[in-house]
């Protein structure tokens, strides 16, 4: 038993000397990722929920990594936060999503994610004008999405960055509601323009009562605030159904598509405008 327990704990042990290992290898890595080209954007469609027709996507960064291939933001994004890394691989996608929806027809818009770090600074709202006007993109074209997570270590500052944000005409969009702790009072606190209700709930919501109730709720939230609410992680027409019931503004999710490359979503676009 003895030699099990010990055995366990070196299993242990070497496994999170690994995990940092693998961090570490990952910053060293991510260093010449954007001016090797190693960055790609991923674009996940966004449909209306009554009528399902496109409103535009989300873009979805991976790392094409020269041995590993493709790497998914989940393992390389909190690397990058911890490193600073994330203030140069925030602008390539800034620039990256704007460039690729000022190509496509203007009633489809483009939704971006901004990290913690990135909001904690005072670059982002001229990174975004910058990206706005090297790509020729109309504002009111461009959404950017944040966390909670991004916003509660500093909300005064997360504030003022928000208002400069939306001084440029961009629009606002809270990401994973319903995960963090104070879901609500950042909701009263930042004026936000669009509430993206977690997948969590979604998954669950046709067998799960209490996943229901919340989805249901925060839906009616969103009506009582003037905010619509986009569902994420639709995966099933009864999913779809239930929302749809419920008065959801938007979906997203396998159901209408996964994150696809640039050609595939322009493929999407042309079929979009035949329908
Ligand atoms: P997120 O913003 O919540 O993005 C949605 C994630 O859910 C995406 O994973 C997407 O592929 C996945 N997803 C979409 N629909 C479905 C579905 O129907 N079922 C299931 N099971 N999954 C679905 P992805 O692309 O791996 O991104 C993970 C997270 O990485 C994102 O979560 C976001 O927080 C972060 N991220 C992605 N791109 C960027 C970026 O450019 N900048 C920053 N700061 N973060 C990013
Ligand atoms: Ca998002
Ligand atoms: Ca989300
Ligand atoms: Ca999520």
């Amino acid at each position: 038993a003895r030699k099990n327990a010990r055995r366990t704990i070196t299993i242990f042990t070497s496994d999170m000397e690994e995990a940092s290992r693998q961090r570490a290898a990952i910053a060293i890595d991510l260093r010449g990722a954007v001016q090797n080209g190693e960055l790609e954007l991923f674009f996940q469609p966004q449909n209306d929920a009554r009528t399902r027709s496109l409103c535009g996507f989300e873009a979805l960064v991976r790392w094409r990594h020269p041995q590993h291939g493709l790497i998914s933001p989940v393992d390389f994004i909190p690397v990058a936060e911890e490193t600073g890394q994330i203030l140069e691989i925030g602008r390539w996608v800034l620039e990256t999503a704007c460039t690729t929806a000022a190509g496509w027809p203007e009633r489809f818009k483009v939704a971006v994610n901004v990290s913690a770090f990135q909001l904690a600074q005072d670059t982002l709202p001229l990174q975004v004008a910058t990206a706005l006007s090297k790509s020729g993109l109309k504002p009111e074209r461009l959404e950017i999405e944040i966390t909670e997570s991004g916003v509660i270590t500093d909300q005064e500052h997360a504030l003022k960055i928000v208002l400069a944000l939306k001084e440029l005409g961009v629009s606002v969009a809270m990401d994973d509601f319903g995960t963090g702790y104070s879901s609500l009072s950042t909701l009263q606190s930042f004026p936000f323009d669009k509430i993206k209700i977690d997948r969590e709930f979604v998954k669950s919501l046709t067998v799960s009562p209490q996943s229901a109730a919340i989805v249901r709720s925060t839906i009616l939230l969103g009506a009582s605030l003037g905010i619509p609410v986009l569902a994420e992680g639709v995966e099933t027409e009864e999913q779809l159904g239930f929302l749809q019931l419920e008065g959801c503004k938007s979906v997203q999710g396998y159901l209408f598509g996964e994150p696809l490359p640039e050609r595939r979503a322009a493929k999407m676009i042309e079929a979009a405008l035949e329908s």
